[in-house]
């Protein structure tokens, strides 16, 4: 059996040396405990720092390593889409993994035995999250909650460490969408499905290249991707305002013949503002959709290889 790791690099210099020497000691690994060969494959996401000099250094020394380099940042999803793309020709199955280290790489021997096994999709569980702050800790509890209440099928706590099969790989190469949210969609495809079990630790070296706001924005990509429920929500609030307002219009004539308008100004002020912020909120939601139908009916690349070794 042959195996791709795939991992995805943006400006990993720091990382980088000891993530292919941790990996290439657990190449030998899987090799003695389930008998599969074992590649990496290192997807430089347009990095600007010596990512990808270090990438072609270690494909010139060692046989098992390959890298890609992508013209440009295209964010995690997209190189992790590229690196999928080349690895389905070459593999058996393939494991997702990031350069920092943080999932933990020996449950990989536990992906291939699984696979060895008969399953198809291994998704690696984050058991604690000790390591990681508690903002991050609280953000993240918070999106997962969030991302099942839209989306039922979501795994708690799986992010991209994962192992597929080739012909899952297949599978999943003909999702056209560009908005991607790879572990909602990996969900979708069914085929048998097998789980591990690791603590997630720190960043090995380096820092995160998932600040706050780029967090908040991936993860309302994921919960429009994959539903329109809050265009739904913001539909019943409306229609609910509207009730409200009906109440308010007649409250509001019956002050006005009692020659009390003057009165009134308060309640007019503060529902004036509560509707604007509704209309203004459903009207953001609305975009937020119809910026997405703008991206996928551009049906625009999603990355271009520069260089390959
Ligand atoms: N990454 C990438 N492109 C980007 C941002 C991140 O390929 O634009 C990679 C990064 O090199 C790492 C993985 O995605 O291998 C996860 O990023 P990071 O560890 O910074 O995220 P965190 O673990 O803090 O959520
Ligand atoms: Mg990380």
């Amino acid at each position: 059996m042959k195996i791709f790791i795939v991992i995805p690099c943006y400006n990993e210099e720091e990382v980088l040396p000891k993530t292919l020497e941790v990996l290439g000691n657990l190449i030998k690994n899987i090799k003695v405990k389930t008998d599969a060969d074992t590649e990496l494959l290192l997807v430089d996401d347009g990095s600007r720092d010596r990512t990808w000099q270090m990438i072609s250094d270690a494909a010139k020394q060692h046989h098992y390593v390959h890298g890609i380099k992508l013209s440009h940042n295209r964010g995690h999803q997209n190189a992790l889409w590229a690196g999928m793309e080349t690895a389905v020709d070459h593999c058996d199955a393939m494991v997702s993994i990031d350069a920092d280290l943080q999932d933990d790489e020996n449950v990989i021997i536990d992906m291939v035995q699984q696979v060895q096994e008969g399953k198809d999709i291994i998704y690696g569980v984050r058991k604690e999250r000790k390591t990681d702050t508690f903002f991050k800790r609280f953000t993240a509890l918070a999106f997962y909650k969030l991302m099942q209440s839209v989306d039922k099928d979501t795994v708690q706590n799986h992010a991209d460490f994962r192992m597929m099969t080739n012909r899952t790989l297949k599978a999943l190469m003909q999702y056209p969408e560009r908005n991607l949210f790879l572990r909602a969609i990996v969900r979708q495809l069914g085929f048998r499905e097998g789980f591990v079990y690791y603590d997630r630790k720190a960043r090995e070296a380096g820092e995160s290249k998932y600040p706050f706001t780029k967090m908040l924005s991936f993860s309302i990509d994921g919960i429009t991707s994959f539903s329109v429920a809050p265009l739904k929500f913001i539909t019943f609030l409306g229609l609910a305002m509207t009730l409200v307002a009906f109440i308010m219009i007649i409250f509001a004539l019956v002050e006005h013949f009692q020659g009390k308008t003057i009165q009134g100004w308060t309640s007019l002020l503060v529902s004036m503002w509560f509707i604007g912020g509704i209309i203004t909120t459903g009207v953001g939601i609305t975009g937020i959709y119809i910026g997405k139908i703008y991206t996928e009916v551009k049906r625009r690349p999603r990355y271009f290889i520069e260089e390959r070794v």
